[in-house]
């Protein structure tokens, strides 16, 4: 299942249909975007946030809190 991230709190959720408004900490609806297509057994790291995620194949851009795209090495 694809793995969302909310562009505003950044809160991640695994789900096979884009999730719904929900509560966002930032205000009004979450606001998502996938992530990660293809979770798997390799873990990621952002360079910049330090945020981790396993994904099969590198994370989609997302939106870092340290600003811009999130900056992912292979651990
Ligand atoms: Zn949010
Ligand atoms: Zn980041």
């Amino acid at each position: 299942m694809p793995i969302y991230e909310c562009r505003k709190c950044g809160q991640t959720v695994e789900s096979s249909s884009m999730p719904g408004c929900g509560s966002c900490p930032k205000g009004g609806c979450h606001s998502w975007m996938i992530l990660c297509n293809r979770p798997g057994n390799t873990t990621w790291q952002c360079r910049k946030c330090h945020k981790t995620l396993n994904c099969e194949t590198i994370p989609g851009c997302g939106s870092c809190p340290g600003g811009g795209c999130h900056s992912w090495v292979r651990l």
